[in-house]
């Protein structure tokens, strides 16, 4: 415990980026006057970007180079976990009940425990270890008893070649239970800090297998084994955690295991730096790639079974300066498809998407929005709404995702000669209805994508624009004549992914003043309605959200738009034109909508929305979108 004996000097924020030379100590002092005087209470770190004294990265920086001498509140403030008020609150708490400044910031329900301890864990500068039973070596067990672990709130989790081992404790700064650890271990032993439901759990589990009996013995395993388990218990965990990918990084000092869900990374565990040549080692052997090579990147691929589904591991194993760190892809063979009227649209606007979008017989329609938006998602409703047998449904994709029954998909396949831009040639000699094109990413795509509608057929592509009037302007920039476009496309829909606040852990919150602000809204009308938020469970990975609603922009062109594009106007006046005319809901306003349904946060709209120039206000939103 290197920290804890360390001679705290450094105890704020001000003080560590004055040590690191970030800024000076006059200026340090002008930012500590003019934070006194803001009537908005603003972080230091704030204080000194809006001074121009410093750059976020460097204040960053310093934390993180301090961190362990830091105060707890101090850190969580710094990186925006809490917020100033909520920090005072807990302070005060502290001083009424004498409880630890942690426990207050839970109980007042500004942080959850699971991102508390992660921080502390952080400033003590100890690994954080979620445990699980599965993971841990059974040798590690023998003499221990399930009830004295349980009294001290630990576990043993791992023991390297020299003989220490790394305990996880869920109350580190608890002298008693210190003692108890060091003098199990003989002082052969390193802490790590780990939730303490998750060590409660563990040790349930041992004391039912140990009586258990026979299985107990029959069951002591290898060191080997347990990193099968432990490689398999993390699969299984991100899986049930609905993750998209599984990181393990290794750092300086510890391995570092990320999820990502619903689009974000997710801090899930830390291992014992000794583990990752074992961890890595079983995962190639599961993706059979090379074992005995640690110089170069590698990449492979994992079949599991899990729950009675399939799924696959796509592995990239990427040569750090710290070791081998892996990062898999999970792909869920049984993905379903969504129907139309699940994916988030409001009312009127799905009404308008089936009548004039998806039901003419011809005409381009344009999917867009960035890489993990959701457009494939959208892309594959639409056809799957439009698959009738009176119709030929044809589709070119890149890879194709899903398998829809009654359509005809391909498979781009560079490598025979089965090329993007042969397999747009040949499709049209199909007889189709609906062609779908995986994605138009270049003029020769957009033009057979045109040519196609002109000569009677429906077509379905996406596009990376920002948002629907970036489409259309993003064929113009391709040479596309202004009046093929007005004559062929019929709609654009642009969409992003918002993350839904979790039904488990949600409760009423006011959103902050910066958010109403940063929207274009006004604090007077916000304050009449009702907000949620998730403080973050066990349910929602502690990350407060589950699960993920696109917020949608659609573009029906009328005559008005077509003629702004004919004369080739600027973005903002299409843009006025569509809004005047069409009634166009902007990505920003249908996510505000969501926001008072309850689905979503101001938080994920100004995340994850492109800034508009004019935001409706809310009663208008709410009108236009029920
Ligand atoms: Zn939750």
């Amino acid at each position: 415990m290197p920290a804890m004996s360390k001679v705290a000097a450094i105890s704020s924020v001000g003080q560590a980026l004055v040590a690191e030379g970030v800024i000076s100590d006059v200026q340090l002092e002008r930012a500590l006057r003019v934070q006194k005087l803001l009537e908005q209470p603003k972080q230091l770190g704030e204080v000194l970007v809006d001074l121009g004294y410093a750059k976020k990265q460097a204040i960053n920086n310093a934390i993180k180079k301090h961190g362990g001498t830091m105060r707890l509140g101090d850190i969580l403030l710094e990186q925006g976990i809490i917020a100033q008020e909520a920090l005072t609150s807990a302070l005060a708490l502290q001083r009424e009940r004498g409880i630890r400044l942690g426990q207050a910031l839970v109980e007042i329900g500004a942080v959850n425990e699971r991102t508390l301890m992660q921080n502390l864990a952080h400033q003590l500068n100890v690994p954080f270890i979620e445990p699980s039973f599965g993971m841990i070596s059974q040798d590690l067990f023998t003499g221990v008893s399930p009830d004295f672990l349980s009294n001290h709130c630990f576990v043993p989790f791992s023991k390297n070649a020299d003989g220490i081992t790394v305990v996880i404790v869920g109350n580190i700064e608890s002298q008693e239970t210190r003692h108890a650890v060091e003098s199990l271990y003989q002082g052969q032993v390193e802490f790590a800090l780990g939730p303490e439901d998750a060590i409660r759990q563990t040790i349930e589990d041992f004391g039912r297998f140990r009586r258990g009996g026979a299985d107990f013995v029959s069951a002591k395993t290898s060191s080997e084994e347990t990193v099968v388990r432990l490689v398999d218990n993390l699969f299984h965990q991100a899986i049930e955690e609905r993750a998209s990918d599984i990181h393990i990084e290794p750092m300086a000092r510890k391995v570092r295991v990320r999820y990502r869900i619903d689009g974000v990374l997710v801090y899930k565990t830390d291992l014992p730096l000794e583990l990752l040549p074992n961890v890595i080692s079983r995962i190639k052997v599961m993706a059979d790639v090379n074992i005995t090579e640690h110089q170069r990147h590698q990449g492979g691929r994992i079949e599991i079974k899990y729950k009675e589904r399939e799924y696959d591991l796509r592995l990239s194993v990427f040569v750090s300066v710290h070791g081998e760190s892996a990062v898999l892809r999970v792909l869920n063979r049984d993905m379903a498809l969504v129907p139309l009227d699940e994916l988030g649209m409001v009312p009127p606007m799905l009404e308008r998407f089936r009548n004039d979008v998806l039901d003419p017989p011809t005409g381009v329609v344009l999917i867009t929005g960035p890489t993990g938006s959701g457009k494939t998602t959208t892309l594959y409703s639409s056809i799957d709404y439009c698959n009738d047998i009176g119709r030929k449904i044809l589709t070119a994709e890149d890879p194709a995702e899903f398998m829809i029954d009654g359509i005809v998909q391909c498979s781009i396949y560079d490598k025979v000669g089965r090329t993007f831009d042969s397999t747009l040639r040949e499709m049209v000699r199909q007889d189709p209805d609906i062609i779908v094109m995986g994605e138009i990413r270049d003029k020769i795509s957009a033009q057979v994508a045109i040519q196609a509608a002109l000569t009677g057929h429906k077509v379905y592509s996406t596009f990376h624009t920002e948002d629907t009037i970036g489409g259309l302007l993003r064929l113009i920039d391709m040479d596309i004549e202004t009046f093929l476009i007005s004559s062929t496309v019929i709609s654009v829909l642009a969409q992003r992914l918002l993350r839904r606040i979790c039904p488990k852990c949600a409760t009423a919150h006011l959103p902050n003043a910066k958010e109403v602000m940063a929207l274009g809204l006004d604090m007077v009308e916000v304050r009449r309605h009702e907000y949620h938020r998730g403080k973050g469970c066990r349910y929602c990975s502690y990350t407060g959200y589950r699960g993920r609603i696109a917020a949608y922009e659609l573009l029906v062109l009328n005559e008005q738009v077509k003629e702004a594009i004919l004369q080739r106007q600027s973005s903002q006046h299409i843009r006025e034109i569509s809004t005047e005319s069409t009634g166009l809901v902007s990505m920003r306003e249908d996510a505000i909508a969501k926001v008072l349904q309850g689905v979503t946060t101001f938080e994920e709209v100004l995340k994850q929305t492109p800034r508009t120039f004019t935001t409706r206000p809310l009663q208008q939103i709410i009108n236009m979108c029920k």
